[in-house]
């Protein structure tokens, strides 16, 4: 244990994503060598990007505006929405340039384990954008791994029933990873060669267990 200051800033570095105790020691100590100067711009950053930085009311992606570039963009195609986990997977498909319609934009991803259902996610907002007509393509992307298939298989099943055409990224992308680190040129194949993962066209009737529900592929 540091004295107050150090010790404070560790624990707190020791709270982000990705950095363990010697991680947050190391930073806390390239922070206390470094220029005042650069330091005081680093907090400004931090504390600029909390002021400024909001989610978009329609798709909730970060944004600057009410609205973020994207849903203010009129010449997007307005009849897809791709659904992804967070604003970074928006910036990955932003960078194949294969898809022109707007985002949806859930928060994250079904994850029983850390107490995360669709009631956390921005489920909920998504159907009541759904209600607009001219909607008629979802595209399911959220990342190749089970959380991210768990909530793919909850969301064919929640807006199967509305009729609206679903389709999913194809394979090829890795397994057990995640979409914002897939290069661009594999998410950009698994952009086009998405399938349908169910529409109102399936038959009310068919009981799917989650299993037929997540691989079903009514090509044609
Ligand atoms: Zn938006």
């Amino acid at each position: 244990m540091y004295e107050g200051a150090v010790q404070e800033l560790i624990d707190e570095l020791g709270r982000l994503p990705g950095i363990g105790p010697k991680s947050a020691q190391r930073i806390a100590f390239h922070i206390l060598d470094s220029d005042a100067q650069e330091m005081t711009k680093l907090a400004a950053a931090i504390q600029t990007v909390k002021e400024k930085v909001k989610f978009c009311t329609i798709c909730f992606n970060i944004s600057e505006q009410e609205t973020c570039a994207i849903c203010r963009d009129e010449r997007r195609d307005g009849s897809k929405i791709c659904i992804v986990e967070e604003s970074k997977d928006v910036l990955a498909i932003e960078r194949t340039r294969a898809f022109n319609g707007l985002y949806h934009v859930l928060g994250g991803s079904i994850n029983p384990m850390q107490g995360i259902g669709p009631e956390q996610l921005r489920i909920r907002e998504l159907l009541s954008r759904l209600g607009d007509e001219s909607i008629t393509e979802l595209i399911l992307a959220t990342d190749p791994n089970l959380e991210g298939e768990a909530t793919a298989t909850y969301l064919v099943r929640t807006l199967r029933p509305l009729g609206i055409e679903i389709s999913r990224l194809a394979s090829g992308l890795p397994v057990g990873g995640d979409l914002e680190y897939a290069d661009e040129v594999t998410l950009a194949r698994a952009f086009e060669g998405r399938r349908l993962a169910g529409s109102g066209a399936a038959p009310a009737a068919s009981k799917d267990t989650d299993f037929e529900v997540s691989t079903a592929s009514s090509d044609g």
